[in-house]
């Protein structure tokens, strides 16, 4: 056994056989010309038809939709236009059997594409496709999960949503992944399945020889054997059993909110019982905007996503560009350090047009919605900005208006800064990249990102504090809040709405029943008093569980 240490981010130990999530193919490349083009266009169809096979394989062993699933990808993978189109490629323009099957499929992906609606949605199955067949060509595992026969620890250098779109989460024992950090998909969606998980485990690719794992997601340890390791899996919390209660055992209500950036998000929300929205990420619905869209386009696209919850509360964010969120209508120029520069509210002290034609937007869009909209604004560091901000807002009709504490800064001003607005939101994600001084995207910083982090903690209960002093709410809409565990924790310090992924809802919100509010306060207290983020997380599970 060899143990490597990375940032648990989803509790619980389980252990099994390991499989490898495999890595992205490199780009085939245009060189050098087969020798015969005849002898290298032969090669294609064989490989293709490989494909297919091992797909309906798989697709016999199944029922329902995976098996209709992989039936429709091993016709795709033997469909003659893109075959002998792939083939007239080596054949006229002498290009390497991979390469030319790239570019068919490019071709054939671009198409479906372009006819947009149903079509457009084949486009992931024509690159999948496209993949495995050049995986073939060369002699390499497919990349991306590999379909699962047996319970397994999944290994892999870091999971986008796509890789997970058709896991089958029955099978999945824990996820291990050598990058990313506590904000990464990889710790959403475990949190969201109830399976034990470690991110940023650095090193742990290069154990070739290892065959199973043990993974503690609380200690943050992956044990590596070369030998089998008997399969042992964790409880999963009854996530769907949840009854849409948001209250302590002792009936303390909390709301328990979606975070969305979308449309989509709005109704993955709604199914996933969220409450209301505790985060609408506005900026996410501009990301490819070449110019500031006009008051009307804006109010249009805010109501589509405001009116699945009318009747109840949504929270929207005014435009956090900047760093990570680059848009390109309000680009602040080149700066020497992005995330310390002009972002989130500070653009709008540069260009307030921008801030009033979007409030403006916002309370058209609240009224056609009949959704109880309030606003925030993001990256406040001060209470002067915090009262400037909600000036503005009620000037434009929005009667509520809080501010997101993400800055250090506004965490030790909290008292202050809730004078002069109605709510805060903790932004974690940002909170900890700022009180440690840790950019939030590098994996190699992904412990002190830790929301475990003691330091972290305490600032939370100094706002927590101030909002109990002045008896105003105080919420969590970073990452945190989707962890059942931490979430408790959060509601100890004084959290009384919790927003998250809408996949953590139904967790998040059967946890809280679970005890009373007074041993939510225990495990707090417990959690503050840790020397580190895994004494805290263990301190609190003694509590809890
Ligand atoms: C945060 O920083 O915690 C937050 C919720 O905002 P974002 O992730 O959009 O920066
Ligand atoms: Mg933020």
């Amino acid at each position: 056994m060899s143990s490597i240490s990375g940032v648990g981010v989803s509790t619980g130990r389980a252990a099994g056989p390991l499989v490898r999530v495999a890595e992205p193919l490199p780009e085939p490349p245009s060189t050098p010309a087969p020798v015969s083009p005849e002898a290298e266009s032969g090669l294609i169809r064989p490989a293709a038809e490989d494909v297919a096979g091992r797909l309906s394989a798989r697709a016999a062993e199944v029922e329902g939709d995976a098996k209709a699933v992989l039936e429709t990808t091993a016709a795709m993978a033997v469909d003659p236009a893109l075959i002998s189109q792939a083939e007239q490629l080596v054949t006229t323009r002498s290009l390497p059997a991979p390469r030319a099957v790239q570019e068919a499929a490019n071709g054939f992906a671009d198409a479906l594409r372009e006819a947009g609606g149903y079509l457009a949605e084949r486009v992931r199955d024509v690159h999948d496709v496209r993949d495995r067949i050049i995986a073939s060509l060369i002699g390499v595992d497919a990349p991306g999960v590999p379909g699962l026969d047996r319970p397994a620890v999944l290994l892999a250098r870091d999971l986008a949503p796509a890789d997970t779109a058709d896991l089958d989460p029955a099978l999945v024992l824990a996820l291990v992944t050598e990058e990313g950090g506590p904000t990464s998909h990889t710790a959403i969606l475990a949190r969201s399945l109830g399976i034990p998980a470690v991110v940023a485990a650095r090193g742990v690719l290069a154990a070739d020889s290892a065959v199973g794992a043990v993974v503690d997601g609380d200690a943050g340890t992956v044990d590596l054997s070369d030998q089998p390791v008997p399969v042992e899996a964790v409880d999963r919390v009854a996530g769907e059993e949840w009854d849409g209660t948001a209250a302590t055992a002792d009936g303390h209500a909390v709301k328990v909110l979606a975070n969305v950036g979308s449309v989509t998000d709005a109704q993955g929300a709604v199914e996933a019982g969220a409450q209301g929205v505790g985060l609408f990420r506005t900026e996410f619905c501009y990301l490819a905007a070449a110019e500031e869209p006009d008051v009307s386009t804006q109010r249009r696209a805010y109501a589509e996503v405001l009116t699945p919850f009318a009747g109840q509360p949504v929270v929207v964010r005014t435009l956090d560009a900047g760093a990570d969120k680059p848009l390109s209508f309000l680009e602040p120029g080149t700066e020497p350090n992005p995330a310390l520069g002009v972002r989130g509210l500070r653009v709008s002290f540069e260009q307030p047009g921008v801030l009033d034609r979007q409030l403006e937007a916002i309370a058209a869009a609240a009224a056609d919605s009949g959704a109880e909209v309030s606003v925030m604004a993001p990256m406040v560091a001060t209470a002067a900005e915090a009262r400037w901000f909600a000036e503005r807002a009620r000037a434009a009709g929005v009667d509520r208006a809080g501010v997101m504490i993400e800055v250090p800064a506004a965490a030790l001003s909290a008292p202050e800064i809730l004078e002069a607005v109605d709510f805060v939101s903790i932004g974690t994600n940002d909170l900890a990249q700022y009180v440690f001084a840790a950019d939030r995207m590098l994996g190699a910083l992904a412990e002190l990102n830790d929301p475990w982090q003691p330091a972290l903690l305490r600032l939370i209960d100094a706002v927590g504090r101030a909002g109990r002093d002045l008896d105003k709410s105080v919420g969590v809409c970073g990452e945190a809040a989707a962890d059942p565990l931490l979430a408790r924790v959060l509601v100890g310090l004084g959290v009384g709405s919790l927003s998250m992924v809408a996949a953590a809802v139904p967790a998040v919100g059967s946890a809280l029943a679970g005890h009373p509010l007074s041993t939510y306060r225990r495990a707090a207290e417990a959690a503050l008093a840790a020397a580190g983020p895994v004494d805290a997380r263990r301190a609190a599970r003694a509590v809890l569980e």
